[in-house]
This record gives C-alpha cells, structure tokens and sequence, in this order.
C-alpha cells in the first residue's frame, strides 16, 4: 500500500524501511508535519501515518478522505490529536501503537526524577566550569517516601515497580483501578490523599476533556509542600502557568517535563539559532528547579523498532482485509 509518512525523521525512515523490508509497502516520506499547507502530499495515499503532533481533526480527515486516505496510523499511543468520530462517519479507520515499550517511558521518567532530586542537570555545568561546590545541590532520599502514579496502565505500573525498587511507598489514582497495580504491592488513594502526602507525582494517564489541566492552581495548592512532578503523558495535563506560579513560592519543588502543551510548534526541531518566543516555556526553563526534555521518553531503540513494525503490520491488516489489532474504536 502506498503510505504518506507526515513528520518523518531520519530515525523514522531508517527504522521504518528496516520494518518494511518483509513487507512491500510503498513509503513516501515527509519532513513536515500534517497540517493545512501540506495535507495535499497525502492524496493518492491509501494510508497516511502521523505523530504525537499532527492535528488530524475533522477539516483534515475530510481533505484525507477526498485523496483516498483509508487508514491512519499513529506512530504513537496517545490520540488525543485525532477526531475518532469524524473519522468514524467518513468511514476512514485509525490504528495506534498500543504498546512498544512501557519501559521506554518509565524509565525516562525515573531518569528526570533523578536529575531534579539531584541536580545532576546543575552539577554537570557546574563540574565543566571546574565549580566543585556543592551549594545547592542537595536532595532527598527516594527510599521511605511516598510517590504517585497518576494513570496505573502500562507504562504508570512500570514506573511504580521501579519506585518501589527504590523503597518508595506507591500510592496511585486510576478512573479504573487494576488488580495488577495492587499486586506489585502498591495501593489506591483519592486525589485528595495524593496530593496531601505524596513527595513525587507522575502523571501517566491520557488527555482527556477530563483530564486536561488535571494540575492545575488548585491541585497544586493542595500538594505537599515541596513535591516533584514529572510530566511525560500530554502536555495538557499540567496548566504550566500554574506550576510557574507553584514554582515561584516553592509549592512546587521541582517539575520535570517531557511534554508540553504548546509543544506543537517547538518540539521535534532545532530552535538554537532562532529566538524562542513562548514565554511560558522559557520562564519555566530559567527555574534551577525545572528540566525539560523534548517529548523524548519514547526514544529507544526498542520502541522505535517495535513502534515502526506494528505500524507496518497494521497496513498490512488493512490490506489483507483482517480485523485491526490495533484499531482505535470510539469508545
Ligand atoms: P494505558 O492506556 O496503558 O494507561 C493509561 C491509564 O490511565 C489507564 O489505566 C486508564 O484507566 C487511566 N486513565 C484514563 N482516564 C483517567 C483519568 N481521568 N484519571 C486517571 N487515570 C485515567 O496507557 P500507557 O501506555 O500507560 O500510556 C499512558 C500515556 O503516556 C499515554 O496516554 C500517552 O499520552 C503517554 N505517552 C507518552 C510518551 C512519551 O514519549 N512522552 C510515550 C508513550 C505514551
């Protein structure tokens, strides 16, 4: 089948055409993202595949349908950019990634974690400067405190096992709590426990109308003191000016971010030698207590392979006339 690959990079293309060497689907990369300008590539292409953030609402799937697009497939778990119903009516079908690998994410999670607790971010600049002061740096041990994981799916119960290997008490919130969260000897808690006691929150559930800016002036006002917070699910889960006002009185002890809600228009690009015009995200970089990576916790080279073979198959599903194993159904 004849794929229009939208925001391809060069790992795109070397993973995917990797993946398709069993199979013989015609890829046709591009650089740029799906958008109005460039939905016009796609036409003649049964399938178009996207990323994190290509906007394929309504408008889009409309332009699709018309150039012969059937299927679309996102590199990606989350779908928080596509309009399933819209989707759904013009009959086209759309399939994601469900899961590549959850330890990819987790561990980039645990990764920032370390990196605010410690500063490791701070102590690297410093070392190269030959400042070997430790003024500032200090920390806290994870053992015997207590972490969060909001979202207890996949990747959310890799995150807790690995906190509970660092003798953390686990405490998560889920709108559908598992069994298999409480039988690696982690527990449930209300919002309102959460935030009264936790010292790290991580947040893994989807965007959703109901989860959009689930950090917010309010939740954090009811936060411990001085908790740390990792982002790596959407960026619209946190209400960034919020957490830049937490941050300004020490409420918030540390913020950790993968994602972030304008992160559209910045992420996945080298922005060095332009002038970064989001003042939101340039005010919370300049915080000691504050790093962000750029939507990154995915890249392994385990997810990527397995991201690029599913998409690939999925295709090939598609073609064949099988069921989707991997179709996105409206709920
Ligand atoms: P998953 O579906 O296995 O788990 C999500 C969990 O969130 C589920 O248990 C679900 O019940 C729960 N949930 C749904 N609505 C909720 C709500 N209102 N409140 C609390 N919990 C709720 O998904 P996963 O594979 O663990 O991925 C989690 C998220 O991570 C994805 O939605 C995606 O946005 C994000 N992600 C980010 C990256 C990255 O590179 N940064 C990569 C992959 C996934």
């Amino acid at each position: 089948m004849k794929i229009a690959v939208f925001s391809a990079k060069r790992y795109d293309r070397d993973f995917l055409e990797a993946a398709n060497a069993m199979q013989a689907h015609q890829l046709h990369f591009f650089e740029v993202a799906l958008a109005p300008e460039s939905a016009a590539l796609a036409e003649g292409h049964e399938a178009v595949c996207v990323f994190v953030n290509d906007i394929v609402d309504a408008a889009m799937l409309e332009v699709l349908q018309r150039g012969g697009t059937k299927l679309v497939c996102l590199r990606c778990t989350g779908f928080n950019n596509v309009d399933l119903a819209a989707a759904a009516k013009l009959g086209i079908k759309v399939v994601r990634v469900v899961d590549y690998s959850p330890f990819s994410v987790a561990e980039h999670a645990v990764a920032l974690l370390l990196a605010i607790n410690r500063s490791v971010h701070r102590a690297y600049n410093r070392t190269r400067d030959s400042n070997f002061s430790l003024d500032g740096l200090m920390g806290f041990d994870f053992h015997g405190k207590t972490a969060a994981v909001v979202g207890t799916g996949k990747i959310g119960r890799v995150f807790a096992r690995i906190m509970l290997g660092f003798g953390c008490h686990v405490i998560g919130y889920d709108k559908f709590p598992s069994a298999e969260f409480e039988a690696l000897g982690a527990r449930y808690a209300e919002p309102g426990e959460i935030g009264a006691s936790a010292d790290i929150i991580s947040l893994h559930c989807p965007l959703t109308p109901e989860t959009y800016h689930i950090v917010n002036a309010d939740s954090l006002s009811r936060m411990k003191r001085g908790a740390l917070l990792v982002n790596t699910s959407r960026g619209g889960l946190v209400d960034a000016e919020a957490a830049i006002q937490a941050l300004k009185t020490g409420q918030l002890g540390g913020l950790a971010l993968d994602v972030y809600e304008q992160e559209a228009e910045l992420f996945f690009r080298d922005l060095s030698s332009t002038i970064v015009t989001d003042d939101v995200l340039q005010r919370l970089m300049a915080f000691p207590n504050v790093i962000v990576t750029g939507h990154q916790a995915f890249f392994t080279r385990e997810a990527i392979s397995t991201i690029c073979e599913t998409t690939l198959n999925s295709v090939s599903e598609f073609e064949a006339g099988k069921p989707l194993s991997n179709e996105i159904k409206l709920p």
